[in-house]
């Protein structure tokens, strides 16, 4: 894939659901928030990757007072997914029954809407 490494790239790719890091072409580096510029070997040449969805659960908190957004939710779950691929995102959950660590869990985009950086879309365990 061709397409530059840009943010309004990587927004347009999740609003279709899916997730891409961009990859170094020299050493192979993953970068999620997605990077021009390689942080192992500087390179400046990149690559879009798409990601699976399967991942482990690293570690979680559950949130009793959370933020206005998300007052509806309350109790939810934040965690942290270490995704096969290596990388690591924040998902929100509430299927608090699902929060172990070690546990396996598909990572499923739920809101892709807002395209301003260094706001980022959400993500759920299913
Ligand atoms: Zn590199």
């Amino acid at each position: 894939m061709s397409e530059e490494i840009t943010i309004e790239n990587f927004y347009s790719k999740a609003k279709s659901g899916k997730l891409f890091a961009s990859q170094c072409i020299d050493c192979g580096k993953l970068s999620l928030p997605p990077r021009k510029i390689c942080p192992v070997c500087y390179s400046t040449k990149a690559t879009w990757r798409e990601l699976g969805n399967e991942g482990i659960i690293e570690s979680f908190t559950i949130i009793h007072v959370p933020p206005k957004r998300f007052e509806h939710e309350v109790p939810y779950g934040v965690c942290l997914i270490e995704l096969n691929e290596g990388i690591k995102v924040l998902a929100r959950t509430t299927m608090l029954e699902k929060l172990k660590i070690g546990q396996k869990v598909k990572l499923k985009i739920i809101d892709a809407q807002r395209n301003e950086w260094p706001d980022w879309p959400y993500f759920t365990i299913e």
